[in-house]
């Protein structure tokens, strides 16, 4: 699993610019699927057919990145956000553009060596000598992302971009594990979550589910004086309850957690304060649609050293498949 996992922590894909994740795990998804299909938007939806509900189970493609909108004379790019990015995680790192490219995140002198530079007081470059110079190499419109390599830690990972490409490998890998489905199972891949949650919006319209689960991440409060959650690495997936958008259905949280506890998977309940999941839009999706969501505890949410647990990451799959072998009425 470690080895898809760093493929796809490493691979290119800011919002709007999947391709190259979704042909990764078409790849890997092929011989286990009945039928594999991108939709208009780009979503990739996977079929492994079965008789009973319609359950869909999301994760997302596209991770937070940089969009350049103005080269100076001197060939500096200044950028804008795709998604949440956080001017705290930006300074001197490196990033990526789609072509290999690589840039130096930098700033203004500062007046407040205190106060942290916002986005607009940044730049990137490229090393280049002058406006013509850059325009070479890149132009407006063009995507970065953070340039870091995966690194395994053992029991613990860490990569960019685990948000929420670990969510993807929650899903291939349940995908293999589910032999004879009870339900008729619809394992989606969306595009454009960090811009606000779209592709979720375009595929569940589509597929019209009967119940439905998002597989993402969330912050932990584990750290040196931390944020105040119980919520750790190591302590097994969770099931959430509140995020900022959305509160799970009580009839399929209560039925995760009842599964976690017959099946003896380790499990902690999430109550998130900032941030929400493919999962606040699918519920709401035409006459509503009874929605879970399972996260991997992660540490560093949104910075280009996303570390999380392996053993919350096999937890999470096991609920996901123990989940889609359930009889509803
Ligand atoms: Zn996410």
């Amino acid at each position: 699993m470690k080895d898809l996992i760093k493929k796809l922590s490493e691979a290119f894909g800011p919002s709007g610019n999947e391709d190259e994740v979704r042909n990764i795990i078409k790849k890997e998804v092929k011989p286990y699927a009945d039928s594999v299909k991108v939709d208009k938007l780009g979503n990739l939806i996977v079929r492994k057919k079965g008789k009973g509900k319609k359950l869909m189970f999301a994760a997302h493609m596209d991770e937070i990145g940089f969009i350049v909108s103005y080269i100076d004379k001197k060939g500096f790019l200044r950028f804008s956000n795709v998604g949440g990015l956080f001017p705290i995680n930006l300074l001197h790192q490196r990033v990526m553009f789609k072509n290999g490219l690589v840039g130096v995140v930098g700033e203004e002198k500062r007046k407040d060596l205190k106060a942290v530079s916002p986005l607009d007081k940044l730049y990137i470059d490229i090393g280049a000598k002058s406006k013509e110079d850059a325009e070479k190499k890149v132009g407006v419109g063009e995507m970065a992302v953070f340039s870091r390599e995966f690194r395994d830690l053992g029991d613990r990972v860490v990569g960019k971009a685990m948000d929420d490409r670990i969510g993807c490998v929650v899903l291939i890998e349940a995908l293999k594990r589910v032999k004879n489905p009870v339900n008729d199972l619809y394992f989606v891949f969306t595009v454009q979550e960090e811009v606000g949650l779209r592709g979720a919006r375009t595929s569940a319209f589509g597929i019209e589910p009967d119940y439905a689960i998002a597989v993402d991440v969330t912050g932990t409060g584990d750290t040196p004086e931390g944020w105040k959650s119980p919520l750790a690495l190591g302590k097994g997936v969770a099931i959430k309850v509140k995020d900022w958008g959305m509160i799970a259905s009580a009839y399929v949280r209560d039925r995760l957690v009842s599964i976690a506890k017959k099946k003896k998977i380790p499990y902690q309940l999430e109550v998130l304060e900032g941030g929400t999941t493919d999962g606040m839009v699918i519920e709401i999706t035409k006459s509503g649609v009874p929605t879970g969501v399972l996260s991997v505890p992660t540490r560093y949410i949104h910075s280009p050293s996303e570390l999380l647990d392996m053993g919350d990451v096999e937890a999470t799959v096991k609920l996901l498949v123990e989940f889609s072998k359930e009889r509803f009425n």
